[in-house]
């Protein structure tokens, strides 16, 4: 196997404290980051796919950075391995690995899915297929693609609004993939894997959390193998985070209509873990 090119590491927070958070230099001096989340029964690994990402979502802290570069694959492995290093000293393993750090997994769709079967492997890191999130904003293609393949992960679409005038506000990528192109794209994906399919969102203070907003996302959710997931947003500095009691509320909504809906609550709020956060302070990337 090739070198690892992975040359510097650099941890921030403590595992006590539900996240850490990698700051890791390539060796062509470029920063990326990854986020090690502690949940009751498992440890999530959210990995990241590009240095920056071309894509610019407007809440996004790894948006304003720019594109520099799709990750190799071992490059996407490193960082799995990386945490994997640090939980041994701790006797904790990883249990999870999702692909929502910096970049659209989509627009890397040959090295996530690689890396993907590396860490898959039996005499590798042996990690169960279903044990994979891959998170896109809704490149039709790499949806269509993964449907195809003889692989058990599980898809998450980051939606984050539920009409196109306020999607494309915020994600300038909906003008290209609207809402409605998406949902086809999921229920074909989900007629070939029988597969659930997440939609997430973040809560984002008088933007999208409305009770309003909260039933026009119900009509779109109410499907089977649909479920939310809402998730509270990491402030990275023109919008705020949703009070709790709005969440509540848009949560209750949802409910009532009937649709399976989770809440990830904000991890590493102290560490900057909204992706892009360390790699922009650490200074300009080279
Ligand atoms: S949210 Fe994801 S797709 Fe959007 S700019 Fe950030 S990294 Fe890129």
């Amino acid at each position: 196997m090739k070198e690892l090119s992975v040359k510097e590491k650099m941890i921030f927070g403590n595992l006590k404290d539900d996240s850490v958070k990698a700051l890791l230099s390539l060796n062509d001096n470029l920063k990326i980051e990854s986020v090690l989340m502690v949940y009751r029964d498992w440890i999530t690994a959210c990995v990241s796919v590009m240095v920056g990402c071309p894509l610019g979502c407007k809440f996004c802290a790894t948006g304003k950075m720019g594109f520099k570069r799709n990750l190799e694959a071992l490059e996407i492995v490193e960082q799995v391995l990386f945490f994997a290093r640090y939980l041994k000293k701790l006797r904790e393993k990883v249990t999870n690995v999702v692909f929502m750090g910096m970049g659209e997994p989509f627009l890397n769709y040959d090295n996530v899915l690689e890396a993907i079967r590396i860490l898959n492997e039996k005499d590798s890191f042996c990690l169960g297929a279903r044990h994979f999130s891959i998170s896109t904003v809704g490149i039709i293609e790499g949806i269509k693609k993964l449907a195809k393949e003889k692989l058990q992960v599980n898809l998450a679409i980051s939606l984050h609004a539920p009409d196109n005038d306020l999607r494309s506000k915020i994600m300038p990528i909906n003008k290209k993939y609207s809402i409605e192109k998406i949902l086809t794209a999921v229920d074909e994906y989900i007629k070939i894997t029988r597969r659930k399919v997440m939609f997430e969102y973040i809560m984002i203070d008088n933007l999208n959390d409305s009770p309003s907003e909260a039933k026009e996302l119900a009509k779109l959710m109410k499907k089977p193998l649909y479920f939310v997931n809402l998730i509270s947003y990491n402030p990275t500095g023109i919008f705020h985070a949703s009070s709790g009691d709005k969440i509540k509320k848009f949560k209750e909504v949802l409910e009532k209509a009937g649709i399976p809906v989770t809440q990830r609550y904000r991890f590493g709020k102290d560490i900057k873990a909204a992706c892009g956060q360390l790699a922009t302070k650490s200074g300009k990337q080279s």
